[in-house]
């Protein structure tokens, strides 16, 4: 495979500073740690390491942001794909809690990050807001709603009717929604370039178009990693590939721990001419109940709607025109509007639908599997990575509790995949 591979025409691309000078690893060098994987989770992994004092040195096979962090639709959510209310009945009541506090802290790191290195990546804090497409949707997001209140004493979350739906939202279609008032929505590639850049201002040595070909693992301990132009000698790493760990072999360890499913975005050009009622007027991120959830926001006056994208390596025109199709099925209002804008990425889903932090042996370190929900997760998760790397003790409940295991009949994942999908569109369309 070739290096860097070809930017994204992404909205973010278009409306973000230019990218800095790549700065290559070249010749031989030594450090503690190697962080391999430049997206959140490595930033995050770094800013945690360099911050108890430690040598570490960052390395990104493409230029920075290339990855789903640079990609992503800028939406900062807490959430995991298993509700609070099933991981209690699953792992009791404390474990919950546990993961609770993880995602309300992921996101109110995002805000200290952004303090911290004094970010301007367009951070609106307006929450968001789940949107029930059926009456049983919309009770089993009331009775979520009820849990989190009573049971976990959640106050941010309150639940809206089918008339403030429209008012929320400025087109039919929803009979209620549940609002949640923390997180909110950001412009994931400025968040991206802003971290690097505040990273390397504090001294940390971030290379991209430097991908990690090989890992050794040397007789006497530590590790050397091989790159096209040098090498990095190591005591451990950290894999931080996620999604695309199966970019060269140094990912081998991990990448069939996770699922590559691809997620599609486009971007409509900025709404004008519109009557009637406003079109997401509280600038909130919104996600639809049905199983093959589509969702929306907006930014810079444009519209962004994404989904499910093509399956495979590569974009088809055809899962783009699905994604519009939905779109104007939702706001029909906005038919004759340009799209501008239409990229894709890949999202690691694990079988526990969690994320994980965990070592594969005394050198080898993986933070993956953020389930399509990982611009705050990922951009907090460093500080557990820094834990595990350096033994120290600590509790992030599930994530670093469970492991992460391959997932059963691999080479099979993409039918697999197909197939869910396909069942998935199947009900939603039946209503089920
Ligand atoms: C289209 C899309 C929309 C999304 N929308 C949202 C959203 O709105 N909200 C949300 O919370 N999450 C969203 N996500 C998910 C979120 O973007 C990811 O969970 C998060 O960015 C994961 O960060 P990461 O650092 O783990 O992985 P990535 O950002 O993917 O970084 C991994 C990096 O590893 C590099 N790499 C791979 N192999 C090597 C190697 N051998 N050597 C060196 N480098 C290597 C890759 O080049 C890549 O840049 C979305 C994802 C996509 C694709």
């Amino acid at each position: 495979m070739e290096f860097p591979q070809a930017d994204i025409d992404s909205l973010w691309q278009a409306s973000a500073p230019p990218p800095p000078e790549p700065q290559r690893l070249a010749g031989s060098r030594q450090a503690e740690i190697a962080v391999i994987g430049g997206g959140y989770t490595g930033l995050s992994t770094a800013h945690a390491l360099a911050r108890q004092g430690v040598d570490v040195v960052v390395l990104e096979a493409n230029r920075l942001g290339w990855g789903a962090s640079g990609r992503n639709g800028g939406v900062v959510s807490g959430k995991f794909r298993i509700s609070y209310a099933r991981m209690a009945r699953l792992w009791g009541l404390d474990v919950a809690r546990r993961m609770h506090g993880i995602g309300v802290a992921a996101m109110e790191n995002v805000a200290d990050l952004l303090d911290e290195y004094d970010i301007d990546a367009q951070y609106r804090p307006s929450g968001s807001l789940r949107c029930a497409h059926r009456p049983e949707a919309l009770s089993a997001l009331r009775e979520e709603c009820v849990w989190l209140r009573d049971v976990l004493g959640d106050r941010s979350v309150s639940m809206l009717d089918a008339t403030e739906m429209h008012d929320e939202i400025g087109a039919k279609g929803f009979c209620g929604g549940m609002l949640n008032l923390r997180g909110g929505v950001i412009h994931p590639l400025r968040f991206h370039r802003g971290l690097a850049a505040g990273l390397r201002a504090d001294g940390v040595a971030i290379h991209d178009e430097s991908p990690v070909t090989a890992i050794e693992h040397l007789r006497g301990g530590g590790l050397n990693l091989h790159l096209p132009q040098g090498q990095l000698r190591v005591q451990q790493a950290v894999l931080a590939t996620n999604a695309y760990s199966s970019l060269t072999p140094a990912g081998d360890a991990i990448r069939r721990r996770v699922v590559p499913f691809r997620s599609a975005m486009i971007a409509t050009g900025p709404l004008t001419g519109l009557s009637g009622a406003t079109l997401l007027g509280n600038g909130r991120s919104y996600t639809e109940t049905r199983r093959m959830m589509r969702w929306f926001r907006m930014s810079g006056g444009r519209l962004l709607y994404g989904g499910r994208g093509a399956f495979g390596q590569r974009d088809r025109a055809s899962a783009f025109a699905a994604l519009e199709r939905a779109l104007l099925r939702q706001f029909p209002q906005l038919e004759g509007q340009e799209i501008t804008h239409r990229w894709s990425g890949l999202v690691a889903m694990t079988m526990d639908s969690l994320p994980h932090v965990g070592r594969l042996d005394d050198r080898l370190v993986y933070a993956m599997g953020y389930n399509g929900t990982g611009v705050a997760m990922a951009s907090y998760m460093g500080r557990h990575v820094a834990a595990t790397v350096l033994n120290q003790p600590d509790d992030a409940g599930l994530i670093t509790g469970l492991g992460l295991r391959n997932v059963p009949f691999y080479p099979a994942r993409e039918i697999g995949v197909r197939l869910v999908a396909g069942w998935y569109q199947a009900l939603d369309a039946l209503g089920k």
